[in-house]
């Protein structure tokens, strides 16, 4: 079995809870360096401030996890491909859609592989409901992601920079519903609240449809306190699908399916491992297109001022 050595870029939430134990639980990868600002942080590997500086000391490495904000991502590929490193980018994979376009032409200038993963894609009912949905006649589906900023995202400025704000969770579904239903889909309308003092959406409602006009709805919004919703609804002409929990949970016509358990970072790390074997990148940009769509279309309202 071929061990990756890979390198993460940005410890902080995401690479402490996932990347870094999934990569530890993976015996196809081996963590052996960091890329952070300060040069270092508490994790059992060296440290280093840049990817240049990481190679330059030696190190032998073949692949680096970008776990850092979105915007801001540039230098850090650049350096990768030129290292002859293979990148996996945690979503969303850029600030903007031409950026993202941007770094998969890099990746096939640079013969290198990329992975743009969707986390929420690796979730256990996604690839169940895909089979379930192929042979089925959809006549509607409804999104609801509904959490609260606070609890998921407490202390990070950069989740309301601009582009980002709701659709840091909304583009999970986005994901979701772009992986499951056979068909693609076209933005209609978008309705976006923007706290007065926030250059970010808190909320937003989007109207997608099918080719033939199966009309999609989603709301999402990140001021929901109480119990938090991460749903998808799909009608059929065979029973209603219900997805939970971020897709991990499935459910007929409120019959559960069984759907498994793996932890989506474990299906990540094994696609990826299959990815490397495969030397093929897996790059869908459809979930990052409909969000930029959701702003060329966004109808802005100006909300409230969001309270920490
Ligand atoms: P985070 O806790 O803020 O960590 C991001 C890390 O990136 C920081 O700790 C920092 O690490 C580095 N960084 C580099 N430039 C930065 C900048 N301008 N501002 C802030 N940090 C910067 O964020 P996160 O929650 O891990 O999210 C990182 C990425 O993972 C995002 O794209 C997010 O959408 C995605 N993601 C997050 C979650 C989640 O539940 N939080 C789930 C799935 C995916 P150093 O100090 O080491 O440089």
């Amino acid at each position: 079995m071929t061990v990756t050595r890979i390198a993460i870029a940005g410890i902080g939430k995401i690479a402490r809870d996932q990347h870094i134990p999934h990569i530890a639980a993976n015996p196809a990868f081996e963590f052996v360096a960091g890329i952070t600002r300060g040069g270092r942080v508490d994790v059992a590997v060296p440290c280093f401030r840049t990817i240049a500086e990481m190679l330059a000391a030696g190190t032998r490495v073949d692949a680096v996890a970008i776990c850092t904000p979105p915007i801001g991502r540039a230098a850090l590929i650049a350096d990768a491909f030129a290292g002859g490193l293979d990148v996996l980018l945690e979503k969303p994979p850029a600030a903007t859609l031409s950026e993202a376009e941007r770094f998969a032409a890099m990746a096939r200038d640079a013969g290198r592989l990329l992975y743009m993963t969707w986390h929420s894609r690796e979730a256990a009912a996604v690839e169940p409901a895909r089979a379930w949905l192929k042979d089925k006649t959809i006549t509607r589906v409804e999104v609801d992601w509904l959490e609260n900023v606070r609890q998921w995202h407490p202390g990070q400025d950069w989740v309301w920079e601009p582009g980002i704000g709701v659709f840091d969770p909304g583009i999970n579904a986005l994901s979701v519903i772009t992986r499951i239903l056979p068909w693609p889909l076209t933005l209609t309308a978008s309705k976006l609240d923007f706290p007065a003092n926030k250059p970010a959406p808190i909320a937003a409602r989007l109207a997608l449809a099918s080719p033939d006009g199966v009309p999609v709805a989603a709301h999402f919004n990140w001021d929901q306190l109480g119990t938090q919703t991460w749903e998808i609804r799909v009608d059929t002409d065979h029973g209603k699908l219900v997805l939970t929990h971020g897709a991990s949970r499935m459910a007929v016509d409120g019959q559960p399916v069984e759907v498994g358990d793996e932890a989506e970072y474990a299906a990540l790390y094994r696609h990826f491992a299959q990815l490397i074997e495969a030397r093929q990148s897996d790059v869908d940009l459809a979930p990052f297109r409909l969000v930029a769509d959701a702003y060329l279309l966004g109808q802005r309202h100006e909300v409230g001022p969001f309270a920490e």
